[in-house]
């Protein structure tokens, strides 16, 4: 299968249109939407260009942005007298748009050398190797129990191995199989993670879920770049994670401090919200982010504390659309990034449902920390 590709920096993703024609074409297809990440944006007219091209079907640009595929196109391009969406570069998720949409790959082709990363795996392995060896011995005190198996986040987890979880960003998954074979060959125990609904392909994560992870992997390394899955992932699972970058080679890994400054800020957020008594309860309006019940939920919580929610719907969240409101802090339950990864662009504490649980003393801080997973 030959894909479009583009002359630029890009120039080693591929884009696997084919499908996409041929579906027009069978269907007959006269408008159809096209949906591309935020980071492919710069080739869409390029690809519009290609779909005008080899299929008589026009093509409109969802320009909004977009960060998954929990944000697919739906109703409004309907009432354009949309047929068909082509949602590219994200995979699809338990949920229902109420429009035909087609998937579309995007892969890119750069494969790392697995040396750089090596040395890092191997102090991560053996860091869990502690931690579970820790698990076998005699009574300990409960100082003593707390200091020994604390993961990154302050829970007390159990690991029953110590195998190493592969895992990567969805550009970067056809890499796996490979790596697996690389990494088992420098004497690495690999389990690729196998997640929930929201998840399509084996050792795919998203920055809302991790549910692939077990108590059999002690360690992970992660395919892809910047450090948007990286925090998820430690958070969610507060296992040690290495990264190995197919755009450049470079091999890091998520520093523990990182994620303690990460838990200070949480944590600083919840002292803030000590004395609100307004909060605004967000609710993300995109298909794959609207947690009504969830919201609800935080409404009957906050009122059974003599506290007041409001209900706020939106499709995007900025400070720009709530900070005005005369509350005083936010609860979030739309994308979970937008509080952890956004916290300090708003006026206001914007904080997790857990977060709020922590503040209303329904949960304990002291028993670790809680990723946001949408499951
Ligand atoms: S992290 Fe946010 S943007 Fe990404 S898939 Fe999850 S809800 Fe969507």
């Amino acid at each position: 299968m030959t894909g479009v590709r583009s002359d630029m920096d890009l120039n080693r993703h591929d884009f696997q249109l084919e499908e996409l024609m041929t579906r027009i074409k069978d269907g007959d297809h006269r408008l159809i939407a096209l949906q591309v990440p935020e980071g492919l944006k710069m080739q869409a007219l390029e690809m519009m260009d290609a779909i005008e091209t080899d299929t008589s079907a026009k093509v409109v640009l969802a320009a909004d942005p977009c960060y998954g595929a929990c944000d697919l196109v739906h109703d409004k391009m309907q009432m354009m007298g949309v047929e068909l969406v082509a949602h590219m570069g994200h995979s699809q998720m338990n949920i229902d748009s109420g429009m035909p949409t087609q998937f579309i790959d995007v892969t890119y082709e750069g494969d790392p050398e697995i040396q750089p990363v090596l040395p890092i795996l191997h102090a991560h392995r053996e860091g869990a190797r502690k931690r579970l060896e820790g698990g076998s011995d005699a009574p300990l005190t409960e100082e003593e129990a707390q200091e020994r198996f604390l993961d990154a986040v302050g829970r007390t987890a159990a690991l029953t191995d110590v195998k190493l979880g592969l895992v990567g960003s969805i550009q970067h998954l056809h890499l796996l199989p490979a790596f697996c074979e690389r990494l088992e060959e420098a004497g690495f125990d690999v389990t690729v993670p196998l997640g929930g609904a929201r998840l399509t392909f084996p050792g795919q994560v998203l920055g809302c879920n991790y549910s692939g992870d077990d108590n059999n992997i002690g360690h992970y390394l992660f395919l892809g770049s910047g450090d948007f899955h990286p925090i998820g992932l430690v958070l969610h699972t507060g296992k040690p994670l290495a990264m190995l970058d197919p755009y450049t080679g470079e091999a890091t890994e998520m520093s523990l401090q990182r994620i303690e400054r990460i838990l200070r800020q949480r944590f600083g957020l919840i002292m803030a919200c000590q004395d609100a008594k307004r909060y605004g309860i967000l609710i993300g309006e995109k298909p794959g982010q609207m947690r009504r019940t969830l919201a609800l939920r935080m409404k009957r919580m906050l009122e059974r504390h003599g506290k007041k929610g409001y209900l706020l719907a939106l499709e995007h969240v900025g400070p720009e659309l709530i900070d005005f409101y005369p509350v005083d802090a936010f609860v979030n339950t739309a994308c979970p990034r937008i509080a952890i990864d956004d916290a300090v662009k708003y006026a206001k504490p914007l904080i997790t449902p857990f977060e709020l649980e922590v503040t209303l003393g329904e949960k304990d801080w002291g028993e670790g920390y809680r990723f946001d997973e949408i499951p």
